[in-house]
């Protein structure tokens, strides 16, 4: 099953919307496995986004993800990247639609409260960068619930 990496950044953290977030993506019907609260290091967080490593913004996206612990997820679900993507909303809050995450509670590009992968070759490489022994072994008993 699609797995996605999903990080509430530190101001998700300081603004107390851990429970509201991981609240959204447990009722949509996704799986939890894995989760940490952790504080990274400035050459962890340029590796997380090493892509963006020439973005003009670069240096102030890995200052603003060490300034405070970040909660590390993994969930699982059907298509799960894309509808994480879409449960998360733009990545600008000034576009982001109402009922998303960033609509909902975010204002500025550079405070936008969570990360999720863009791809499904994406989730696999910040799944093994922040989760290198991998997800928790589990299976929901709500699964034939939410599955046909
Ligand atoms: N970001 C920023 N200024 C910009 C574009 C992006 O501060 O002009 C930050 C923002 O926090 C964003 C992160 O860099 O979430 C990563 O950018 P990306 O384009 O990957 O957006 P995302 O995938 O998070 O929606
Ligand atoms: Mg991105």
């Amino acid at each position: 099953m699609e797995k996605t990496f999903i990080m509430i950044k530190p101001d998700g953290v300081q603004r107390n919307l851990v429970g509201e977030i991981i609240g959204r993506f447990e009722k949509k019907g996704f799986t939890l496995k894995g989760l940490k609260l952790i504080n990274v290091d400035h050459a962890f967080a340029e590796k997380h986004y090493e892509d963006l490593s020439k973005k003009p913004f670069f240096n102030g996206l890995v200052e603003y993800i060490v300034s405070g612990p970040v909660v590390a997820m993994i969930w699982e679900g059907k298509n799960v990247v894309l509808t994480g993507r879409k449960i998360i909303g733009a990545t600008n809050p000034s576009d982001s639609a109402p009922g998303t995450i960033r609509g909902d509670f975010a204002v500025e590009i550079g405070r936008n409260v969570i990360h999720g992968s863009d791809s499904v070759e994406s989730a696999q490489k910040e799944i093994a960068l922040w989760f290198p022994d991998g997800p928790v072994n589990w299976q929901s008993s709500l699964h034939s619930w939410i599955y046909e």
